[in-house]
Formats: structure tokens, C-alpha cells, sequence
């Protein structure tokens, strides 16, 4: 379900391709309610996407209309893949862009996971 400010999900974003098989991904890991793949532009040494197997266009409606237990599943999985992708010691960033200031490219939510090295500051300064 859509939320103000939120266009409908678009059932042909390249990232719901990817989840039906579509279009090839690398992925690194998959569960019950999360797939996580290789950015095809990586901006670290390490980044990874991890994205909802629901159809929610960003967090503001997934985190409105999505059951505890797809919530839970899915920032669980994003936790886990940090973990095994081995980014927990030094440190890595988490990171969501939502809608048009953000820049969000894909309407489908995705979570960065950037690491691998030191990241530097947290945004550049405009
Ligand atoms: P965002 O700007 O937060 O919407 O990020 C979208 C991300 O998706 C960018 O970092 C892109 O490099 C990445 N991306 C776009 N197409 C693909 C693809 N086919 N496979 C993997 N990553 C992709």
C-alpha cells in the first residue's frame, strides 16, 4: 500500500525483476523475507544491497503497513549478511535513500550496506 508522498509500487523495477529471476544478480544471501546481492556500481570495497522480498517502494511504507514478522525478518537478514560478509569489526555503514532529496533510483526499498574500508564522513557537505 502506498503512502502519501509514495507513488504505487511499480511491479517492473529493476529490483523486483531481479527477485523473480529476471535479471541476473550476485547474491550473497536470501531468506524467507530478504535477498541480498552485489551493487552493480559499488561506491566500497564492500557494497551490498539487501532488499524485502515485499513489494514496499521505501521504508516509510514498509515499516507503516508491513506484519512485525516481515519487519523483524527483514533487519534481522540485513544484521546477519553484515555479519557474515565479515563488517561488523571495523565498523560499517547502513544506509536507505527514500524519495526524491535521497536520490532513491529504485522504488523498491533497499538497504546499502557499505564497508571494507574507512568510509569517511557521513555526507558531503553541500
Ligand atoms: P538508490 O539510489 O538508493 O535507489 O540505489 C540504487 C542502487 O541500485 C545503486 O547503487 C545502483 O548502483 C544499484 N543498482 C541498479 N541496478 C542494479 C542491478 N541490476 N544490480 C545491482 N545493483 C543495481
Amino acid at each position: 500500500m502506498p503512502v502519501s508522498g509514495q507513488g504505487p509500487y511499480d511491479d517492473q523495477n529493476i529490483f523486483a525483476r531481479i527477485l523473480r529471476g529476471e535479471i541476473p544478480s550476485r547474491r550473497v544471501y536470501e531468506d524467507e523475507w530478504a535477498v541480498a546481492f552485489h551493487d552493480i556500481a559499488p561506491q566500497a570495497p564492500v557494497h551490498v544491497l539487501v532488499i524485502p522480498r515485499g513489494r514496499y517502494v521505501a521504508l516509510t511504507d514498509f515499516v507503516a503497513t508491513a506484519p512485525d514478522a516481515e519487519i523483524a525478518g527483514f533487519f534481522r537478514a540485513v544484521g546477519h549478511v553484515a555479519r557474515e560478509l565479515g563488517l561488523e569489526q571495523p565498523g560499517y555503514r547502513v544506509l536507505s535513500n527514500m524519495g526524491v532529496h535521497a536520490g532513491q533510483e529504485v522504488p523498491h526499498l533497499h538497504v546499502h550496506l557499505f564497508g571494507g574500508a574507512a568510509l569517511g564522513p557521513m555526507l558531503v557537505k553541500a
